[in-house]
């Protein structure tokens, strides 16, 4: 079985969080091997992130989430690294404010989802509306369970309309996310990340991990699937993210428009 396959949440299975080691290092034999592969496929991503935008017809969109530290900002710097500004977004969700509560909750995922050429990637996503608002109990229960299916729908709609949909869980341990919390408190650089809610968080542990587990049963589709990533090491864990995109990429595999007729005969003087 392949690295892809292994993290792949199989449509209609459990991903089985408890069963999947996020202390598990993966994709490489070890990290000098790994920071080597990682290299070669932001380079690659590079170069299929041009076609797609020359090509203009087809777009991405890469869903991040995860439990607080699991890395979400730390992936995107070190995978999207490569990659031309221009034709590439980073959305970041938080609570919701002002007027997209005045709207339906996938009103501000519509809105940011990729143009085509494009590549987004969502810090956070739809998903806290069936996770965060869940476990912080800010809906009732009918409310976020029937949000699978719009969620199934609305990713199957994008995906027809010609944008891939992959999605990403950044599976931490609690020991490990007890170290970087830590650290975000003692390292005056990282104390800003820092925020006293997320103590609260990291009490429902549990209760994330339940809400987290039911989300990725049901929305891993064959057209939107779920990947979970293990993500201790992060030089793992960006290695897995790099190769899920670019596999993600070859599949679609974009191509340059044609040139203009004629162009092979010009001469420049
Ligand atoms: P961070 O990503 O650390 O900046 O934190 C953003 C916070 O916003 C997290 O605690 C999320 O759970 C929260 N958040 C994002 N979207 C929603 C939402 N739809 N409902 C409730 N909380 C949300
Ligand atoms: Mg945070």
């Amino acid at each position: 079985m392949g690295l892809l396959d292994e993290l792949r949440v199989a449509p209609g299975t459990a991903p089985e969080l408890g069963r999947r080691d996020p202390d598990a290092r993966v994709g490489a034999a070890d990290k000098h091997a790994g920071l080597r592969r990682l290299e070669g496929l932001v380079e690659r991503l590079g170069v299929l992130h041009n076609r797609l935008y020359a090509e203009a017809t087809r777009s991405v969109l890469v869903v991040l989430q995860g439990m607080d530290a699991a890395g979400k900002d730390g992936t995107i710097r070190s995978v999207l690294t490569g990659v031309n500004p221009q034709g590439c977004r980073v959305e970041s969700f938080k609570a919701p404010s002002g007027k997209e509560l005045l709207h339906d909750y996938l009103w501000r995922a519509h809105k940011l989802c990729p143009e085509r050429g494009e590549i987004a990637i969502f810090n956070r996503s739809h998903y806290e509306d069936v996770v965060a608002v869940r476990v912080r109990g800010l809906a009732d229960s009918d409310v976020w369970r029937r949000r699978y299916e719009h969620i199934r729908s609305f990713e199957r709609m994008l995906t027809d309309e010609g944008t891939a949909v992959m999605k990403v869980f950044l599976h931490l341990s609690r020991d490990e996310q007890r170290a970087r919390l830590l650290e975000r408190l003692e390292n005056p650089e990282k104390r800003w990340k820092f925020r006293a809610g997320d103590l609260d968080d990291r009490a429902r542990w549990d209760d994330f991990t339940a809400a987290y587990e039911d989300a990725l049963r049901e929305t891993s589709t064959e057209w939107a699937p779920w990947y979970v990533v293990p993500s201790d090491h992060n030089w793992s864990r960006n290695l897995a993210v790099a190769e899920i995109l670019v596999a993600t990429l070859e599949r679609l595999d974009p191509r340059l428009p044609e040139p203009d007729p004629g162009i092979e005969a010009m001469s420049i003087t």
